[in-house]
This record gives structure tokens, C-alpha cells and sequence, in this order.
């Protein structure tokens, strides 16, 4: 009998898997992994979100869950779960403050065990929220499992739109479909005057997205209510369903 071949793997029972990925710390690629998968889970599929983001896992805050995961049977790991979905981080696994310090083969290791360890059950989709850049983590999921999109998230600023660029082209040399370009922090409307501000430029990712013909999936405003609700461990999908923020949450949602 022939060796299995080693490429891309299927994880059994998670039929879809999508990766957020940024070239750029802290331009919102885990705000938007916390509020489409709770986009995801109120359109009603069965979704999971694997915080893979190493060097700050924010998702146990932003879903507002918190404790140590069990393992019954010291084999496999049981996620945690808020808001329909059903999650799991390696924040989870060290106290809020304490740094993760792993070199390479064991960061590429806790990905696999969170992959293939954590009893997801059966999921539409699984979001990868990544940590920025294009590092062992990125390379190893798109290796070991098949990713079947990415979405990349950017603000309009040169500086992000510049390394973003670099994990567009991560993911074409890897072969996984990018599904598309989501611009943050877009615009800033005053909650005073209302007068509208573009803080980090504008349209820098609908050019982007327009050059490497993807479609630019969402602009999302920088906002109060948006910060405020992750912050407090309910994404304003959740919070403020009837926002505009989360109305385009939802409809991108309808869309994968
Ligand atoms: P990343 O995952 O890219 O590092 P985060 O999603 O953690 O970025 O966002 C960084 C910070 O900016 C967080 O405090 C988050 O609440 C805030 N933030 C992200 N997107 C927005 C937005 N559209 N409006 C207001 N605050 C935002």
C-alpha cells in the first residue's frame, strides 16, 4: 500500500475551512473573525473559531469566554463555546498576561493539536483567525489542511496595504483561494457632528482588491460601539444587531 499523500488535508467533519489573515497587527482581523463567525452562527450554520493568532489571542475576550478547556479523556480537547459558536484558543491555554513564547515546530504543533485534537463536532465552517504576517502558523494550515478560502483584512493605509500585499501572495504560492479584501477602519464618523473623516486615507483596498481581481467584500467604519462590544466579550454583530456594522456582517455571511 502507497504512502498517504502528504498534501492538504480534509479535517473530518468540518466541511469548510476559511482563514482571516493580515499583513499587519491590529488593523481588525479579529474583530471581524469574532463578528462574522457570530454572523455565521445567527444565519444558522454550525460554525467554529479556531484563535490561531500565537502572539495575541484576543477571541476568548471579544467572545467572552474564559476558563481552562477540559479533556476528559486527556486525548482530545472539548471547546468552549458563546453565541452559537463553538471556539477555541490558545489563549485559553496561558493566563491573559503571559507571553507565548514557542519557537516555530511548537507553535506548528498546537495548530495541528487544535486542528485535529479539539472535539469541533460536526461544522459548516471553521474561521482560522491567523496571526498577522506570513509565518510558520499561516504556512502550516494551508499545508496540513485544506483551506478552502482566505480573507484578507486591511486598513486603507499604505503601510498595511503593503503587507497585506506580501500575504496575498502567500497565499497564491500556497494555492488557496483568497475570497476577498475586507478595507478597516475605512472612515470615522463623528458621533458629534457627524462629519466624516478618513483617517488612514481611503480606497487604498478597493484599488488593491481591484488590481488583483478579488472582490473587496466590506468597508467597515472605525466605531465606537464596534470597539466597545468586542471589548465586552459580545461582538456588535451580537450586541447591536440591528447596526449597520452588523447588517454588513450578516450579509457577507450570506455570502460564503
Ligand atoms: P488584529 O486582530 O488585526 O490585531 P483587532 O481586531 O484585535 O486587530 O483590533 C485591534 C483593536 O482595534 C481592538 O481594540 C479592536 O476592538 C479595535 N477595532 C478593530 N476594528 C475596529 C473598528 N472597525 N472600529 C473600532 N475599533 C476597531
Amino acid at each position: 500500500r502507497k504512502a498517504e499523500p502528504a498534501g492538504p488535508q480534509q479535517v473530518p467533519g468540518i466541511d469548510r475551512i476559511l482563514a482571516i489573515a493580515s499583513g499587519k497587527g491590529g488593523v481588525g482581523k479579529s474583530t471581524v473573525s469574532a463578528n462574522l463567525a457570530c454572523a455565521l452562527a445567527a444565519e444558522g450554520r454550525r460554525v467554529g473559531l479556531l484563535d490561531a493568532d500565537v502572539y495575541g489571542p484576543s477571541q476568548p475576550r471579544m467572545l467572552g469566554v474564559s476558563g481552562r478547556p477540559s479533556s476528559p479523556d486527556g486525548k482530545t480537547i472539548l471547546p468552549m463555546r458563546n453565541h452559537g459558536v463553538t471556539m477555541m484558543s490558545l489563549g485559553l491555554m496561558a493566563n491573559e498576561d503571559q507571553a507565548v513564547v514557542w519557537r516555530g515546530p511548537m507553535l506548528m504543533g498546537a495548530l495541528q493539536q487544535m486542528l485535529t485534537q479539539v472535539q469541533w463536532g460536526a461544522l459548516d465552517v471553521l474561521i482560522v483567525d491567523l496571526p498577522p504576517g506570513t509565518g510558520d502558523v499561516q504556512m502550516t494550515l494551508c499545508q496540513k489542511a485544506k483551506v478552502d478560502g482566505a480573507i484578507v483584512v486591511s486598513t486603507p493605509q499604505d503601510v498595511a496595504l503593503i503587507d497585506a500585499r506580501k500575504g496575498i501572495d502567500m497565499f497564491n504560492q500556497m494555492k488557496t483561494p483568497i475570497f476577498g479584501l475586507i478595507e478597516n477602519m475605512s472612515t470615522h464618523v463623528c458621533t458629534e457632528c457627524g462629519h466624516e473623516e478618513h483617517i488612514f486615507g481611503h480606497g487604498g483596498v478597493a484599488a488593491e482588491a481591484a488590481k488583483l481581481g478579488v472582490p473587496l467584500l466590506a468597508e467597515l467604519p472605525l466605531d465606537l460601539d464596534t470597539r466597545i462590544a468586542s471589548d465586552g466579550g459580545a461582538p456588535i454583530v451580537v450586541s447591536k444587531p440591528a447596526s449597520k456594522q452588523a447588517q454588513t456582517f450578516r450579509a457577507l455571511a450570506r455570502r460564503l
